[in-house]
């Protein structure tokens, strides 16, 4: 392994500089040349294409974002628009690449292994959603749990002086990951998720008789994937008379300086993946389980259903916390 190329697709994530930083030092340190890839898989296809040297990643750790930039490029999922990509890496001799992204930016990586058997991919899961199967965590994800925590925070001190009941919607697509982990972090009184269901009458009841006890305010963490904040205030004021106000965090939990969580995360995954690189692997996705560094063939991270990465001992806590 003499050359490789690193890319970040998808939606971005806080600590994907600091995963390409890892990737780029720790190839360099073992005598491999980077380079680096502009815009995802549409910067492959356009040969935007540049090789990176050690200051290339100075002062990029503390970075949100990706100095690499992202973007989306449909076009990709078409053969011979991956040919043409491909075709750009080969002139260079590069041997190896790595894509930090989503499910949908490993499976560009995936078809690139499939079509070019000499060219080594592996994935490293850059987003803040926590919806990647073969690991824990993905990074951004601990960024964007300070974030909603931070923000919920503040919110908190205005609904206790007006005594409401405020339902925040938080991002993770189709996983509930960011509203529990959030929720449970926030001491919220009801957490709404994708993969549990909910009874709203008996949530409505849970507020009612909060406010009867004396609580001064209600939080309410809803995930995107479920409902809107707005239909879950709609729902929830058929049944009681509050007043419910929603906030809906949006694209600000997708920014910021990544946590030192995120930050070690991003490092040890970034290094991780030049190490299999190195060693002959390809077409796997990177990962943490149980603070061991683990590798997962793309066709076991796509066919498996969705990883539950809690555990019913974590919901049953938050029920518990929250009475
Ligand atoms: P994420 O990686 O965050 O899941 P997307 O699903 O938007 O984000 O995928 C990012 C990019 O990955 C797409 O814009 C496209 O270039 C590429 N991609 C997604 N799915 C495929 C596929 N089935 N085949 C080839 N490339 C794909």
């Amino acid at each position: 392994m003499k050359k490789i190329a690193v890319l970040t697709s998808g939606g971005d994530s806080p600590g994907m500089n600091a995963a390409i930083r890892a990737v780029v030092r720790k190839a360099i340190y073992h005598n491999i040349e980077v380079y680096g890839v502009y815009q995802g898989y549409l910067g492959l296809i356009n040969d935007d294409i540049h090789k990176l040297e050690l200051g290339s990643v100075g002062d990029t750790i503390q970075r949100g974002g990706t100095f690499l930039y992202s973007a989306r490029c449909p076009e990709f999922k078409e053969k011979d628009v991956r040919a043409k990509g491909i075709e750009n890496l080969r002139k260079r001799g590069i041997e190896g690449l790595v894509v930090i992204g989503g499910d949908g930016s490993y499976r560009g990586a995936q078809r690139i292994s499939e079509e070019c058997k000499d060219i080594q991919t592996i994935g490293i899961p850059g987003t803040i959603d926590n919806d990647i199967n073969g690991t824990d965590f993905t990074i951004g994800f601990d960024t964007a749990l300070n974030t909603i925590i931070d923000s919920v925070d503040k919110i908190r001190d205005t609904a206790s002086s007006h005594a409401r009941t405020f339902i925040i919607e938080v991002m993770g697509r189709d996983c509930g990951d960011l509203a529990l982990w959030s929720g449970l972090a926030v001491g919220a009184e009801t957490i709404i998720t994708p993969e549990t269901s909910y009874d709203m009458k008996d949530i409505a009841e849970k507020i009612q008789h909060g406010i009867d006890r004396g609580k001064k305010h209600s939080i309410i963490i809803v995930a995107e994937g479920c409902m809107t904040g707005d239909s879950c205030a709609s729902e929830l004021t058929k049944y009681i008379n509050v007043d419910a106000r929603v906030s809906v965090l949006g694209h600000i939990q997708r920014g910021g300086s990544p946590t030192g969580a995120d930050r070690v995360l991003a490092s040890r995954l970034g290094g991780y993946a030049v190490e299999l690189l190195m060693s002959g692997d390809s077409a796997k996705g990177v990962g943490i389980k149980d603070n061991k560094l683990i590798a997962t063939d793309f066709n076991t991270i796509f066919n498996g259903s969705s990883e539950v990465k809690y555990t019913q001992r974590m919901l049953d806590l938050t029920k518990e916390l929250s009475i």
